[in-house]
């Protein structure tokens, strides 16, 4: 039976006193030019909220008083930074209900998943407090006597945050924490579809006494007028974005004309290899979560699962058992699993992924459908879907499908699953389970991958530097060298 739960009556309670706008200067304003946009639940289609539309005008007001908030922002003790950082923490995690039923309101993932985002995002706020109070210079044995060097870490300026849909707080906070404890000051720009998250963390930057100008946040439907703004400016000195390679690509272009540092977290093409030695119930719980979280839209998500033969049949039979059980509905209501994909593109990618698979041999084992119309008011819900005997020349293994779809690829031998899981220009996340201690070493020295998972599907945490390599981006987030994508480094070479 599912619980009943009024979600008209909790969307109209969430937002009831809900105050939003372009947020500049502590101040909550109106877009120069009037204009407004919607924000929509994909769940139902429902019109949430109508908001302030941002153009290049008031991205220019946006940078005007991040660069106006940098000199005394900077010059704070970082004790200080680390305390107000801290207050959000504790403020995100108190208000936990509120902020996990708006990200689940407009983002559609389950309400006990944007709990653990809320947790996840504060983490990255403590995290950078601890490190802001740990940026440390150097002084440096000099090349003569009379000679003293010292190496000084200083922020690098006003920071650009750009940040994606699918894990609208946690993406924001894992740029915002570094970029405030290093003493910079910082514009975000949420994605389209999902700016509430981004703006009701502004009220708690107020709340825990942040000076105007040193957060802001500026929605838009449109991006290129604010990344235009951004890119001409030549005291916007940073850009952080998380977001497809196709747009990185994009800003790596036109940060040439004012030079800016880049950080960018872009696709990836998980594989997650199975070997027979594996803990067969450890590898088909850890293929859940890294395939079917957030409804397979995490860019870490497994997309290639290749099984070895020997487990093979066990896997594809426990696993499919287990997709076949997962409930896919509102992600309000509390036995959702799956809540719906973000948008009919998104959808319409999982349908082409799941036809190319089948038209060139691959079975299916549960799903490869929509969810009945009747349960499926947006037509984004997709029912989980486990494909046996896939290939690596398929859509599946070949692009990242965003969606609840498992391929299940059998191969041979460790070097055969190497190969193949290395055959892609994306270098972000891999998996591997096995009990062999050497076989660990052995394979993740050679998986060409920013972030591996030995026997561990969830290694994403605030202590680790998260990115990847190849076309998966540049730079790290988290982990003790998260803060220095944030700082410059400059020396003084002293004559005594
Ligand atoms: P996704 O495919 O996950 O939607 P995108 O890369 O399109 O990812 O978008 C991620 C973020 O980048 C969003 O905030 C979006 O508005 C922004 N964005 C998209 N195109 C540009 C651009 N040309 N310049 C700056 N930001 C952009």
């Amino acid at each position: 039976m599912t619980p009943t739960v009024d979600l008209a009556q909790i969307t109209a309670a969430t937002f009831a006193d809900a105050r939003y706008g372009i947020f500049i200067n502590n101040e909550w304003r109106s877009a120069q030019d009037g204009k407004t946009f919607t924000v929509e639940n994909p769940a139902t289609g429902d019109v949430l909220m109508t908001i302030p539309d941002a153009g290049a005008a008031d991205a220019q007001a946006a940078i005007d008083a991040a660069y106006a908030a940098l000199p005394a922002w900077s010059a704070l003790p970082a004790g200080q930074r680390a305390d107000m950082l801290r207050k959000v923490a504790a403020l995100m995690l108190e208000r936990r209900e509120r902020l996990a039923t708006i990200m689940t309101l407009e983002q559609g993932k389950p309400l006990a998943e944007a709990r653990g985002e809320i947790t996840y995002a504060a983490s990255f706020l403590t995290w950078f407090a601890g490190e802001a109070e740990r940026v440390y210079g150097q002084i440096v044995p000099a090349n003569t006597p009379n000679k003293r060097i010292l190496v000084l870490r200083q922020p690098v300026g006003v920071c650009a945050l750009i940040t994606p849909w699918n894990f609208p707080a946690a993406m924001l906070t894992r740029k915002l924490g570094p970029a405030l404890a290093a003493g910079c000051t910082a514009i975000c720009k949420p994605a389209e579809q999902t700016p509430l998250s981004a703006l009701e963390l502004g009220h708690l930057f107020v709340e825990a006494g942040f000076p105007p100008g040193v957060v802001n946040i500026i929605p838009a439907s449109n991006p290129i007028p604010f990344s235009n703004a951004i890119f001409d400016d030549e005291r916007v000195r940073k850009i952080s974005f998380t977001g497809s390679t196709e747009v990185g690509r994009i800003l790596i272009t036109n940060s040439a004309k004012t030079i800016k540092r880049m950080s960018l977290e872009l696709g990836g093409n998980a594989p997650f290899i199975v070997f027979d030695d594996a803990d067969l119930t450890a590898a088909v719980r850890g293929a859940i979560t890294s395939k079917f979280r957030n409804s397979g839209q995490t860019c870490i998500c497994a997309n290639r699962i290749f099984v070895q033969r020997g487990i093979y049949e066990r896997f594809a039979e426990a696993f499919t058992r287990e997709v076949a059980g997962m409930k896919v509905g509102n992600g309000l209501l509390p036995d959702s699993n799956i809540g719906p994909l973000i948008d009919l593109p998104a959808r319409d990618k999982v349908q082409r992924h799941v036809e190319n698979a089948l038209a060139h041999g691959a079975q299916l084992l549960t799903g490869g459908t929509p969810l009945p119309a009747e349960a499926n008011p947006t037509r984004t819900f997709w029912t989980p879907t486990v494909l046996a005997n896939a290939s690596t020349d398929m859509l599946v293994a070949q692009e990242e499908t965003f969606g609840p779809v498992a391929p299940l690829i059998p191969f041979d031998d460790e070097e055969q699953a190497i190969t193949w899981a290395n055959d892609t220009p994306f270098g972000l996340s891999a998996y591997f389970f096995t009990r062999d201690v050497s076989r660990v070493f052995r394979v993740a020295e050679r998986l060409e991958f920013g972030i591996i998972g030995a026997n561990d599907a969830l290694p994403s945490t605030a202590q680790a530097p998260f990115g990847g390599v190849k076309q998966s981006g540049l730079g790290r987030e988290g982990g003790s060298v998260g803060i220095d994508e944030y700082l410059e480094v400059k020396y003084l070479a002293l004559g005594i």
